[in-house]
């Protein structure tokens, strides 16, 4: 048996750092990428929640609970554009359906 020797250089760095919370989203008015944030008061009488893009100043308030997660601003934010994109305001009876 012959001893290899091989030498594991430790140049791969390793992945512990999150680059990037996700709290940062791409912004559905400008598609600026990462412009969004969101901001869960949860501290306030009525929790709320607040996604603003830094870039074209677009927001977005909704309600939070203490189970509101930014993604989830983010994606009603993404709902209520795609809404009004539809240019006529369209009554669907929201019950019994099923939302991502
Ligand atoms: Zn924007």
């Amino acid at each position: 048996m012959g001893k290899r020797k091989s030498r594991t250089s430790k140049l791969m760095a390793e992945p512990k750092k999150k680059p990037k919370l996700d709290t940062d989203f791409t912004c559905p008015f400008c598609n600026h990428p990462g412009a969004v944030q969101c901001d869960i008061f949860f501290k306030a009488r009525r929790p709320f929640a607040v996604a603003s893009c830094s870039v074209c100043k677009e927001t977005y308030a909704t309600k939070a609970n203490a189970l509101t997660e930014p993604i989830d601003v983010y994606s009603e934010w993404i709902d209520s554009c795609e809404e009004a994109n539809e240019g006529v305001v369209v009554r669907r009876p929201r019950l019994g359906e099923a939302r991502n």
